[in-house]
């Protein structure tokens, strides 16, 4: 039975009959916002490629917590920037660490919020590669010691996930051995278990943790972007390890394996809209090409249409400004934004984009 016994349109003739029959929520529930913690007092600096994120003294990173918790965002991802590297990221697992002092602060201040920390190595090693290297190859067994090492010393500082984030084998489980071995029992492991290795990180690396790889790059350990099925195998070994909840990283290009995971695993599912996916959308609002708020609120539904959970965005606190004032959901009809019809073309080829020199990721 077809049209004109059928027709969609009768559902989506007004704003309420398409609240009715939405298939997908986004609620400030889902956000996790990513926090960068540098040395020093007093500090709240904006980083240029993430605009409206900041790098934060640990003084600073309460406040911005305080505030985000009154938005009712229920966990951020803490990143460390410290001062001093060695090739065996000693640093990363210092009980006065960055990343151990800001937990400590954070705990102390609002024990409500729950308190995410990155695990891995390369914003403590020298090179900027994720765990030791021997003959510029990265070393796997000697590298999960460490990680495990840093997990444990994220969880004694009060931290309530650790979120490994270096793509080793075995991460896992020698961060669960170790947590059970210690007796934090509660401790929770967010596996980054399908990481890409994607060029989307860079103002990540370039601004954010200010951590670029020195040589090579992190395809040895991070995932083919061509890859699906081998996703699900390293779904499904995290979770075998010992994660309770996995994460795929990036989220907009990579929604096919979100949705693959979706329909395979039960856990809470993750996503990590990574800075580059921001950053594009943040860049063509800039140039006036698109409407910043419409586009991220459109992003964010669909990595929640995908199956995701939990989001991981530099725009969560944005989207939780937005979603508390109700100023806006992405079913509210918004006026059209400025948007300059007479932008001149980018290559002054009428507005296209050559493919030519576009490479493959392999
Ligand atoms: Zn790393």
């Amino acid at each position: 039975m077809g049209f004109p016994a059928q027709r969609l349109r009768r559902l989506r003739k007004n704003g309420n009959m398409r609240r009715m029959v939405s298939e997908t929520g986004l609620s400030v529930d889902n956000f996790i916002q990513p926090l960068f913690v540098v040395e020093g007092k007093g500090i709240r600096r904006g980083i240029p490629s993430i605009a409206g994120n900041y790098h934060f003294s640990i003084d600073m990173v309460v406040e911005e917590a305080r505030e985000l918790s009154d938005l009712g965002i229920p966990a951020v991802l803490l990143f460390g920037i410290p001062n001093g590297k060695d090739d065996e990221a000693a640093g990363a697992y210092a009980p006065d660490g960055i990343v151990q002092r800001a937990v400590r602060a954070l705990k102390k201040a609002g024990p409500e919020m729950v308190i995410i920390t990155d695990v891995c190595l390369c914003e403590h090693t020298t090179h900027g590669h994720c765990g030791i290297i021997s003959n510029g190859y990265l070393l796997n067994d000697p590298t999960i010691e460490i990680i495990a090492k840093v997990a444990l010393s994220h969880v004694e500082a009060g931290a309530d996930i650790v979120a490994p984030a270096a793509m080793m084998d075995g991460q896992i489980h020698a961060i669960r051995t170790t947590l059970e071995e210690h007796g934090f029992h509660e401790a929770v492991i967010m596996a980054y278990a399908a990481k890409y290795a994607s060029r989307l990180y860079e103002p990540f690396f370039r601004h954010g943790t200010q951590s670029p790889v020195a040589f090579g790059d992190k395809k040895s350990h991070q995932m083919d972007c061509a890859n699906s099925n081998e996703a699900m195998r390293e779904i499904e070994l995290d979770i075998e390890e010992g994660a309770d909840i996995v994460m795929i990283k990036p989220a907009l290009f990579y929604l096919d394996i979100v949705y693959r995971a979706r329909q395979r695993f039960d856990l809470p599912l993750a996503v990590y809209n990574v800075s580059g996916e921001y950053a594009m959308i943040q860049g063509a609002a800039e140039a006036r090409r698109l409407d910043f708020e419409a586009v991220m609120q459109e992003a964010l539904i669909s990595c929640r249409r995908a199956g995701a959970n939990l989001i991981i965005s530099y725009y969560a606190k944005e989207a939780a400004r937005g979603l508390n004032k109700k100023a806006y959901s992405y079913r509210v009809a918004r006026p059209l934004p400025v948007l300059e019809a007479d932008v001149p073309p980018l290559h002054g080829n009428g507005g296209g984009v050559s493919l030519r020199n576009v490479k493959v990721c392999k």
